[in-house]
């Protein structure tokens, strides 16, 4: 596309390539792990191996780029896999600061293998930004890590604050964008330095792809050095994968609109629900981080929220017992939605209170969505 468009627009069309062989609208798959080189024994393609190179990266990456505002993607194997090249692109003895309460795999990969590894790894309260400049040392602090809504409970960071104080210490900004996509908040145009997806969830989807993607600010040689992880470690996303994100994304905006709207009418309905504790989510005014999710997501609060339900764990994991639309599972941003009883996934040093459901409320009709949790509610208050 030559012509500037909305972010919906170059979603859908995925930037509006055609290949030029075939004239095809989709492209192809290309399952080729090695590539020839020139009889100078150069290699004028700029591919080599398929674990670096693969052409059926390039369209995905590409719309990344643009949905990011970013200069750089590069996609992965695995949202972990994305995410733990940024922290193995530092050096051992660099400093680096994550929230206490983030995705739960992530938190604890820091806290076992990362400082293990070398790195200093500080856990703090990212929802608070005086607590965010006391840990930020001068010289010795190389990247804050931030997730923005954070899992399960969808505290809010404010990314262009965090960036503010990050750069002033010297050290880069990385955000998991994955509960807000970019249809909701973009961090690089924040100030961000590096954004990271789980493209497991809303970018792919459908539940049926594992992959991961971070997009830069800029080209820089952290930037080479991450690109040097997924290299080397090898942590690369199959071309199949990488056909079925771009299909995918291609209806992101459509998706992520749809759950946004669900989940700002179920998590109004919850909360004056009887057997409903606490609604935990962004957009109800009466949550603490709301103000500034207001500032830096568009279009909605996003599709996942959290209930603390009456009557504690067992009443919570009843609940989570009798629903019939709602899947019992792990994940999120599907299109199905998904329940969830947190604490028993993350195990015995989860920060999660033990009578939270996290619900990724998708695409179904929200009316069917509300009364199958509602009959689960009470059939699990009475169990
Ligand atoms: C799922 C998830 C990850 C990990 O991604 P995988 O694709 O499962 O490796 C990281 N961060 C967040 C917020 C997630 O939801």
């Amino acid at each position: 596309m030559d012509k500037m468009v909305m972010p919906e627009t170059t979603a859908a069309q995925a930037l509006g390539w055609v290949d030029d062989a075939t004239k095809a609208i989709s492209p192809a798959i290309h399952t080729s792990t090695t590539y020839v080189r020139d009889a100078d024994n150069q290699y004028r393609s700029g591919r080599v191996y398929a674990r670096d190179h693969n052409p059926s990266f390039d369209q995905a990456e590409a719309v990344l780029c643009e949905l990011e505002k970013g200069s750089k993607a590069a996609l992965f194997a695995s949202g972990m896999a994305a995410a733990t090249a940024v922290f193995m692109a530092l050096k051992p003895g660099n400093h680096v600061i994550a929230p206490k309460v983030m995705y739960w795999s992530l938190r604890n990969w820091l806290a076992n293998y990362a400082t293990q590894w070398g790195l200093q790894v500080e856990f703090i309260d990212m929802s608070n930004l005086d607590e965010l400049k006391r840990a930020v040392r001068l010289g010795k602090t190389r990247l804050v890590w931030v997730e923005t809504p954070a899992n399960p409970m969808w505290t809010i960071t404010d990314i262009a604050a965090a960036a503010e104080i990050a750069r002033a210490g010297g050290a880069m900004l990385a955000v998991d964008s994955t509960t807000a996509s970019p249809v909701l908040t973009r961090p690089l145009t924040l100030g961000a330095d590096i954004v990271m997806h789980s493209a497991t969830k809303y970018l792919n989807g459908h539940s049926d792809v594992i992959a991961g993607a971070l997009v830069a600010r800029e080209d820089s040689d952290y930037w080479q050095r991450v690109k040097a992880v997924r290299a080397q470690i090898g942590g690369t996303l199959g071309p199949f994968e990488a056909w079925l994100l771009l299909r995918g994304m291609r209806t992101l905006f459509l998706r992520v609109s749809a759950a946004c709207k669900s989940a700002q009418i179920l998590a109004e309905f919850l909360q004056g629900h009887e057997l409903v504790e606490e609604v935990l989510y962004p957009g109800l005014a009466s949550f603490p981080g709301h103000e500034i999710a207001a500032k830096q997501m568009n279009n909605g609060f996003g599709g996942m929220l959290s209930i603390r339900v009456k009557g504690g764990e067992a009443a919570a994991i009843a609940t989570a017992a009798h629903v019939d639309i709602w899947k019992r599972a792990t994940s999120l941003g599907g299109v199905e939605s998904l329940i969830e009883h947190r604490a028993s996934v993350e195990g015995a040093n989860t920060p999660v209170p033990f009578d939270l459901l996290r619900l990724s409320v998708d695409i179904e009709n929200v009316d069917d969505l509300i009364d199958d949790l509602d009959q689960a509610l009470m059939r699990g208050h009475r169990a």
